[in-house]
């Protein structure tokens, strides 16, 4: 029998990268490769690439350079770019890095046993296209091996909102949703491998509108058809869009046993003239009253965001405004970042904001940020959450978990298994997680 091929992928970016890397490693393993963790044994690197922020595309053409070396000593290693710089770019890689023998968009990767088969022919191989047939019909079944109990599961793509700083409707193009049964289907497969929590993945998830029995259902279907999965503890979803937080998924946060009391809201900025220059589609009141009605229904509810601070036009009384907001909320995690421009998309023609007014206006909202997020943390401390063990910590006898809320929990002298679902009295708090024991 002939030796693996050895491959190794590196992702960047979102979730939804990470859940990919994972299909296209199960798609190359029908070509006999196995993962590594290193590129010095690889026959094969793939980058998985995000385009979302300026500096993750240079990162990936300076990566790309430090594979030189490499190339030089193994002629035969081949070098792959995948993900959504990959779709942007497309030719532009093999031009800029010629060492580059295959670029691959996010809608293609089902075909990578094709275009792998071409590189091991010497030809380079290209596709970025975003074909009519559905990339995870194509895709194999997953193999049966035993898996750690949380994961991804990609149940819609793409999206229509078009912010005017957003390159995902270009390099994810339109959204789809995957049809209910085959992620039911994908679900139980998972179960059946040791997973016990599941987080449902879309750029705009909330807008799930897949084909199931009678129609189409929602994503509050979606996850009450889940919700009868046996094995199967908890759901998640990310990423939601305010405007599609509907009156059913809403109810189900408060009545769903197995959906977890966290949310993940993204509203980008408080200020109602700068969210409409971002064509959000929505105001700072009305995503305040949507708050209101999701904690109605879940009152323990964690709330999580996204921001962009230093977007074109935004004054000091906009930067404000999105403090002020975050006061309000109270989130237990919230991203921000500095506005990138992302050539091709609207505002990247507007005036832009001094980067030194930007990088200071981010370092106030993140200090913000954090101070809540130690708050809200701090006072778990005293009370019994659920922890789903995931690994052994860095201590002795140490197992790390997380709580519903998605807190990090360290239990000493744990006598647990990974993928045990145990009650847990939290008793420190430290910066970044919590430490408890079993109750
Ligand atoms: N669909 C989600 C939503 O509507 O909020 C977000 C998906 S996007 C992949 C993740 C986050 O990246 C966004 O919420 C936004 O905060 C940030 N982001 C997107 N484009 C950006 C840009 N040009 N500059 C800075 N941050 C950006
Ligand atoms: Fe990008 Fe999200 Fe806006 Fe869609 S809704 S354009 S993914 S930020």
């Amino acid at each position: 029998m002939s030796e693996p091929k050895k491959l190794f992928i590196k992702t960047y970016g979102c979730q939804m990268n990470v859940y990919d890397s994972e299909r296209m490693a199960e798609a190359l393993g029908g070509q006999g490769y196995v993962e590594t963790k290193s590129p010095d044994d690889a026959d094969m690197i793939l980058l998985n690439t995000c385009h979302i922020r300026e500096k993750a595309a240079e990162k990936v053409y300076s990566e790309l350079g430090r594979f030189k070396g490499l190339k030089a000593e193994k002629p035969d290693l081949k070098i792959g770019v995948a993900g959504c710089v990959a779709q942007a770019e497309g030719q532009e890689i093999m031009r800029r890095q010629p060492l580059v023998d295959l670029v691959v968009g996010p809608q293609s990767y089902h075909r990578l046993p094709e275009m792998e088969a071409k590189t091991r022919a010497g030809e380079k191989a290209l596709d970025t296209d975003f074909p009519e047939e559905d990339k995870f019909e194509k895709l194999k079944n997953r193999p049966k091996a035993k898996r750690g109990p949380t994961a991804f599961l990609t149940v819609q793509e793409g999206c229509d909102k078009f912010c005017a700083f957003c390159v995902v409707p270009y390099t994810r193009g339109a959204e789809v949703s995957r049809p209910a049964d085959r992620i039911i289907r994908e679900a139980q497969d998972l179960v059946e491998r040791g997973v016990r929590e599941i987080t449902l993945l879309g750029q705009n998830v909330n807008a799930y509108h897949g084909a199931g029995p009678n129609g189409d259902m929602t994503l509050a279907g979606l996850i009450w058809e889940l919700n009868k999965v046996d094995g199967l503890e908890r759901i998640r979803f990310t990423t939601s869009h305010p405007n599609d937080m509907t009156d059913d998924l809403i109810e189900a946060h408060g009545t769903c046993d197995k959906l977890m009391p966290y949310l993940h809201l993204p509203v980008q900025s408080g200020s109602d003239h700068i969210l409409k220059r971002m064509n959000r589609s929505h105001t700072a009141e009305s995503y305040l009253r949507l708050i209101e009605r999701i904690r109605a229904a879940r009152p323990d509810i964690l709330m999580s965001g996204d921001f962009i601070v230093g977007f074109p036009e935004e004054s000091d009384a906009d930067f404000q405004a999105t403090l002020d907001l975050v006061d309000e909320v109270q989130y237990g995690y919230a991203y921000s970042f500095k506005y990138s421009t992302r050539p091709g998309t609207p505002a990247a023609e507007r005036p832009q904001v001094d980067p030194q007014v930007a990088d200071e206006r981010l370092q106030r909202l993140q200090a913000l940020i954090t101070r809540d997020q130690r708050k809200i943390q701090d006072s778990m401390v005293g009370r019994n959450v659920h922890v789903l063990f995931e690994k052994p910590g860095r201590q002795q006898g140490q197992m790390v978990g997380k709580s519903e809320y998605l807190h990090a929990v360290h239990v000493a002298d744990a006598d647990v298994a990974v993928g045990a679902l145990r009650e847990v009295r939290i008793t420190s708090s430290g910066a970044n997680s919590l430490a408890g024991e079993l109750v």
